[in-house]
């Protein structure tokens, strides 16, 4: 049994999460303690609960300790089984973490899924609907598999209610992925939107964004959303390059002006663009279970962050891979993912 501890390194829900995932497809039972102990509300919380009972249904897995609160989890699936799904987080968590908590299995199951999502779409720290279709599965999908998402309804923190669907068509085994150089910058492009909130806080973003990053008048949209059940705003800035896409997202707060959403969303960008990577932080961090599963792969980034950090560490007490994490320059980190021996 391999035995987490659920405070090491980011000490959040993601070392569960990818626990989860690295034993679906590994077959590897586990237990979890000290589940997300670096957290202000420490232990399982909903949407963590949502993730367990999603894998228990992928897996058919026997598993302890899967309550709200509960500060360790004992998990051991016993077989993979790809088919139609319904999970629904109950509150705005993120719908898009439960996904990734099951997609690495599904992706290489014998037979292709369906998965109805319920929860939060655009949430604060989880990847955003528009990341996940823009970023995220392009990547993915160049590995093997087709993985297709659609939004039906926008969910915003704290209201939820949000859907989506996602169709799988997984593949016997993934190919590595070399992501080392961005290429040419093609199309940038911004998208503000607002649910049941002012125009004109979309349309301020998008001044910022204008007057920050210069790009050209068409490629600058604002837009509403009449059908979310609550109140929500996001801002989605989006450079596409010969290589690969990267998606940046900034969400509008109570007491947040939009300029500072705005500023600080453009900010990342001017980062990204001034790097010359292909791989954002977010992306990084996310890419990394994909290339362990292939075996092999390697991809330019910035500074590693805790998430990064902390996933590797979890992937290495599941599978027989070598990741190393080499700086090249002042803000280009190079992770190479490989097979050991
Ligand atoms: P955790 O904090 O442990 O629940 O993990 C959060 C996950 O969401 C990590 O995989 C992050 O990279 C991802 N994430 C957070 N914010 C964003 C964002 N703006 N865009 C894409 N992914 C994000």
């Amino acid at each position: 049994m391999i035995i987490i501890d659920g405070s090491q390194g980011e000490g959040g829900g993601q070392i569960l999460r990818s626990a989860l995932a690295l034993s679906l497809v590994t077959g590897k039972p586990f237990r979890i303690e000290n589940i997300r102990a670096r957290r202000k509300k420490p232990g399982i919380m909903r949407q963590h609960l949502t993730a367990v009972n999603a894998a228990v249904e992928v897996g058919s897995a026997h598993v302890s300790g899967s309550a709200i609160g509960s500060p360790e989890l004992t998990f051991t699936p016993t077989a993979l089984r790809s088919g139609d799904y319904h999970f629904a987080v109950g509150t705005a968590g993120s719908c898009t973490l439960v996904l990734q908590t099951v997609l690495p299995a599904l992706i290489l199951a014998d037979g292709p899924s369906e998965i109805l999502l319920e929860g939060g779409t655009h949430n604060p720290a989880a990847p955003p609907f528009d990341f996940l279709v823009g970023a995220f599965l392009p990547l993915l999908n160049r590995m093997g598999p087709s993985v297709k998402a659609s939004l039906e309804r926008p969910g915003f923190y704290p209201a939820g209610g949000g859907r989506m669907r996602v169709t799988v068509t997984p593949v016997r085994k993934l190919v590595p992925l070399q992501l080392l150089q961005r290429g040419r910058v093609v199309t940038q492009t911004a998208r503000a939107t607002v649910a049941r909130l002012p125009y004109s806080i979309a349309e301020r973003e998008i001044s910022v964004v204008r007057k920050k990053l210069a790009w050209a008048d068409d490629c600058l949209s604002v837009k509403e959303t009449p059908d979310s059940s609550g109140p929500g705003n996001v801002l989605v800035l989006a450079v596409a390059s010969e290589h690969v896409t990267e998606i940046f997202t900034g969400f509008g707060e109570r007491g947040v002006s939009a300029e500072t959403v705005a500023g600080r969303t453009v900010k990342e960008v001017l980062e990204y663009l001034d790097s010359g990577v292909p791989v954002g932080r977010h992306l990084a961090d996310q890419l990394l279970l994909p290339l362990a599963l292939a075996g092999g792969g390697a991809f330019c980034t910035l500074s590693p962050t805790a998430h990064t950090a902390t996933n590797i560490e979890v992937l290495r007490l599941f599978l027989d891979v070598d990741v190393k994490v080499e700086q090249q320059d002042e803000q280009v980190w190079k992770i190479s993912v490989g097979g050991k021996g």
